[in-house]
Parts: C-alpha cells; structure tokens; sequence
C-alpha cells in the first residue's frame, strides 16, 4: 500500500515557491501509487491535487488533502504515415525535455513550445501556447483516469474543447480526472511558424532555418526575456491576454492610441501585459510580492511572503485595469489551498 507523507511542505514544488502544507503528499512514479493515493483519498473524503512541475499554480494556503505529485515517464513512438507520426509521453515527464526529444527523432511542430516549464500531463489543461502555436495543433488524445468511475478512457483532441489557454480540464472536466498519458500526432516534415517579431528577427540571419534553429532561438529568446523561476520565483503570465469584440477595441484604441491588440477568431486579443505596464504596475513591489521589471505580466515572489499576498496584489491589478480601460483580467493559473494554519499546527 502507498505510503502517504503526512503534513508535507509543497514550497519547493511550486515554482512561485509559495509557502504551504499538504495534509497528505506521495510522488506517484508509476500508476499502481496513483491509484492507491487516489483510493485512500477517496476511502477519507479528501480533496486530490494533481501536481506537475507546480509551474501554473497558485497555493493560497494549506491543502486540506491528499497532494499526489505525477512522476510517470516514458516517451513511445506509435504508428506513422507518409505525413504524421503518432507518440505517446506519459503525464510525468518533462515538457520541454519531450520537445527535445521530438526534435532529435525527426517528429516536429512543437518547436515553438520549448522551455515551457512544467510536464506533458499538464500541457492539455491550460492548451500551453507560445510563438503562434498552441499544443492542441497536435494532440491527438488523451489519456485519463476518470475519478468519479475509477475508469481509465480516452478523450478524442476535438473532445478536449481547447481554448485560447483552455480546455475542457479547467471547466466542466476541472479536477475530475487524472491526465495519465498524451497521444500527439506530429509532423515528419518540418513546417515552421516564425511569425512573431522577435522569432522572426532571431532567424533572419539564417537562410533555411532547421527545426533545431527553431527551437534554439526560442530558448534563446525566452532566456533573455522571461525570469526563470529558479532564480526569481513566478509562474509565467500571471493572467490572459483578454480578448474583446471590434467595436469595444476601436473604442479603446481611440482612448488609447499604443494599444497593443492582435486579431483573435473572437475579436481581437489585447496585450495584457501593454495594459498592466501603461497602468505603471511593472517592477511595482508590494513586501514580497511584485510584478517583473521587465515583464508586466509575470508576478513574482521574492521570498518570505504567501499566495494570500500574491493574490490581493493581483486584486489590485485587475481592479485598477478595470477602472482604467474597462477590461476585466482572467488569473491563468489555478488557485489551491485554504487559509494557512496557523504556526505549529498540523493536522
Ligand atoms: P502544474 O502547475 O503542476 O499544474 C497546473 C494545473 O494542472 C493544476 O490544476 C494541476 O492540478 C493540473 N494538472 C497537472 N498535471 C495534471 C495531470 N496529469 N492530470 C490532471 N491535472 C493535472 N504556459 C503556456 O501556456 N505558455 C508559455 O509560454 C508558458 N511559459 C511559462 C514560463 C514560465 C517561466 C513559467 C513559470 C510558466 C509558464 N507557463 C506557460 C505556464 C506553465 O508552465 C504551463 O501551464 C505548464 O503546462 C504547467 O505544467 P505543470 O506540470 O507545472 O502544471
Ligand atoms: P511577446 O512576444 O512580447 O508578445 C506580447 C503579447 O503579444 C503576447 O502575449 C502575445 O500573445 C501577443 N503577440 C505578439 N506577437 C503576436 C503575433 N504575431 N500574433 C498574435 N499575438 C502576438 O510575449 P512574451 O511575453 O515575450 O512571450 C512570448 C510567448 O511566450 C508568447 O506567446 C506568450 O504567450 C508565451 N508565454 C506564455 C507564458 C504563460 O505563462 N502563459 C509565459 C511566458 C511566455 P500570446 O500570449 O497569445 O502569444
């Protein structure tokens, strides 16, 4: 039977390195922990939480339940014709160490998508996206383990209903299953998206860029603009880009000349980070808590603070960008935990 630690830190398991317990944690590397982590929650009425890399979530405070940290890994190559390959990554394993290996295989598209922190079972829930390319391009089905039932089933990729960073898993399927493996249909033959500015300027001097190109220059760019969380704690964006119909962006454009927008199959998607920056938030710090300096959109936790903290900050932000434009701003990752309780006590 799993052995369930009792009383665990998850600090080092989120990448805000947020300060709180779990009732109850287990790193399930294979599918017999998974499911005997979930049967003991189930057998005391706890809450679940699924962990991954802790890269898109926020621990607000202790949580009351059993934390279940998915280690399954393996990476099988599948059926393939003349234009696709099929490969299955099991939730466990790293996102971007899967990109790698992809690329080195000859199997392509998720190129753009390099150096999103995080694993493969995580990457259907939010629909990860980068540079013009979002994962759902390829995903052909996933795997999951259905709470309700205790039955493993496949989703179809159309079934997951994904979204600009969404899908099916943050709304009507939200933690009632367990992602346990993906099935990606991927390219033989290379076809690259180099479309946003800074892509396309990093592979001008190259006359006939390679996958491999590709995916440098995105690391590249990515270690030059974004924080990495081993040195200063965040989990990306903190919230989504909004997107609004035409008439209300011409009527914010009018207001606002520099506004930063791009067309959207719903209206046009703006720039949520131009908003927070011209709204004088970026490099803003509140304690241990703030908003990058360079990067608008990422909040931070310098240490020594809490989710409560990070999340009234956030208040803050929306409420002001409410005020200023009308626009209303969607957290993107998703909040866990209750109040902390209170020091020295456990459950
Ligand atoms: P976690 O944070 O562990 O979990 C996130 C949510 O998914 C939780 O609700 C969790 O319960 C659930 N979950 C995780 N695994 C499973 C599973 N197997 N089954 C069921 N539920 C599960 N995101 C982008 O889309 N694009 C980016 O470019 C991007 N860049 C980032 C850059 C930085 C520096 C950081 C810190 C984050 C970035 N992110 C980005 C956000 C994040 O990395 C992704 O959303 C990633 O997919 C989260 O993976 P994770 O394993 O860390 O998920
Ligand atoms: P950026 O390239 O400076 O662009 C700023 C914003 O404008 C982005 O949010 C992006 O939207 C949008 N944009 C830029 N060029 C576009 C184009 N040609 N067409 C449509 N939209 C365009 O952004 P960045 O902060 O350096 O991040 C680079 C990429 O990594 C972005 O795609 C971003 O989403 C992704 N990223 C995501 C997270 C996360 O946690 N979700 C964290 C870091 C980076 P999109 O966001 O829709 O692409």
């Amino acid at each position: 039977m799993v052995e369930l630690q009792a009383n665990t830190w998850l600090t080092r398991y989120n990448t805000l390195r947020l300060p709180a317990r779990s009732r109850y944690f287990v790193c399930a590397t294979d599918r017999t922990l998974l499911l005997q982590a979930v049967a003991q929650a189930r057998r005391d009425e706890l809450p679940l939480l699924i962990l991954g890399g802790g890269s898109n979530l926020v621990l607000r405070g202790d949580f009351p339940g059993v934390c279940v940290q998915l280690a399954t890994r393996g990476i099988t190559a599948n059926q393939w014709d003349s234009d696709w390959q099929w490969v299955t990554a099991q939730a466990g394993e790293s996102w971007h160490d899967f990109v790698r290996t992809c690329i080195a295989n000859g199997w392509y598209g998720l190129e753009n998508l390099a150096l999103i922190p995080g694993t493969v079972g995580a990457c259907p829930i939010q629909n990860i996206g980068a540079y013009g390319v979002e994962v759902k391009d390829y995903i052909d089905a996933v795997e999951l383990l259905d709470l309700a039932s205790g039955e493993v089933r496949e989703l179809s990729g159309q079934d997951c209903r994904f979204g600009y960073r969404d899908s099916i898993f943050k709304g009507e399927l939200r933690d009632q299953v367990v992602i346990l493996s993906v099935r990606f249909r991927l390219r033989r033959t290379p076809q690259l998206v180099i479309g946003y500015q800074g892509l396309a300027e990093a592979l001008a001097g190259i006359a006939d860029p390679s996958p491999q190109d590709l995916f440098d220059a995105v690391v590249a760019l990515r270690q030059r603009k974004l924080p990495d969380p081993a040195q200063i704690p965040n989990v990306g964006s903190f919230f989504k880009n909004p997107v609004v119909d035409r008439a209300r962006y011409r009527q914010l454009l009018t207001r606002h000349p520099g506004l930063v927008a791009y067309p959207d199959a719903q209206g046009m998607k703006l720039a949520a980070g131009w908003l927070i920056d011209q709204a004088g938030w970026k490099g803003f710090s509140d304690g241990p808590v703030g908003v990058h300096r360079q990067q608008a959109l990422v909040l931070v936790h310098t240490g020594g603070g809490d989710g409560a903290q990070l999340l009234a900050l956030a208040a803050r932000i929306q409420a002001d960008i409410q005020r200023r434009y009308g626009v209303a701003l969607e957290i993107e990752p998703r909040i866990y935990g209750s109040p902390r309780l209170p020091a020295g006590l456990c459950w």
